[in-house]
């Protein structure tokens, strides 16, 4: 299992918690956003870019330098910062939620291998661009757990030592089985060209970020849009199922043999 170091940007956040005034909210957990007045919060000088570690969008893309492989967790500006909404930079994830879920244009199609539907780029796509948004049902992970079919399922993972600081603990997840955005369609791959990110918007209930897949290369247009679903997924899938992205680097091209 992997389980991400503590960074840089998580004594941030612990810290603004404890510091900062805490709004409860039934069980969501707000922090003050930033108080730049006028700006366009794509600078250190934005306490929310701050939040995201250097790594903040900058109009609508991720730095060039962004970690896709270990992302830090974005948090985007919203009605408790003292920005002008219309300016601020730091938004361009809620902007798309309020169009829907695509930040591309994007189909799904069906594959001509053994992994069904697919996902591709209908048009040309630059790395740092946000694709398209998880959307489902979000409920607890004892409850996805239990269900049958999880092969829609996309854990939230916050980190441990955030979840600490949430007055309702139970882990989240989103399941796309029954319903959800274009995004479950994407496959996964050994070497994606897409990478998902944990972003905040609107209330920064620490629980529930929104899970967004970014373009971590340019993918050209009709190009599939893969991502990693990670060791936690294999772990348990492998046992019946094995890896058909084909790639030079698969890491679970065989099923595992093991119980473990
Ligand atoms: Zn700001
Ligand atoms: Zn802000
Ligand atoms: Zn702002």
């Amino acid at each position: 299992m992997n389980i991400p170091s503590v960074s840089e940007k998580e004594d941030i956040v612990l810290s603004m918690i404890k510091n900062e005034e805490v709004e409860r909210v039934g069980q969501r957990l707000c922090v003050q956003g930033c108080l730049c007045k006028d700006g366009e919060c794509s600078s250190g000088e934005c306490a929310c870019c701050v939040l995201s570690v250097r790594a903040w969008a900058v109009r609508g893309r991720l730095p060039p330098a962004f970690p896709y492989h270990d992302p830090p967790m974005l948090f985007e500006c919203n009605q408790t910062c003292a920005c002008n909404a219309n300016k601020c930079g730091n938004q361009s994830v809620t902007r798309m939620l309020r169009a829907g879920s695509l930040g591309a244009r994007v189909a799904v199609f069906r594959t001509r291998g053994a992994r069904g539907w697919g996902l591709r780029a209908a048009r040309a796509v630059r790395r740092g661009q946000p694709l398209a948004a998880y959307c489902g049902e979000l409920l607890p992970l004892p409850a996805a757990d239990a269900r049958r079919h999880d092969e829609y399922v996309f854990s939230l993972d916050v980190k441990p030592d955030l979840l600490e600081q949430c007055s309702e603990r139970t882990a989240l997840c989103v399941d796309a089985r029954g319903w959800g955005s274009a995004a479950r369609f994407a496959n996964h791959s050994c070497a994606p060209n897409a990478a998902p990110v944990r972003v905040f918007c609107g209330a920064r209930d620490l629980r529930r970020p929104h899970a967004v897949l970014y373009a971590a290369k340019h993918i050209r247009a009709g190009e599939e849009i893969t991502f990693d679903y990670g060791d936690k997924f294999w772990s348990v899938k492998s046992k019946w199922m094995k890896c058909e992205c084909g790639t030079p680097d698969c890491r679970y091209g065989e099923k595992s043999e093991s119980d473990t």
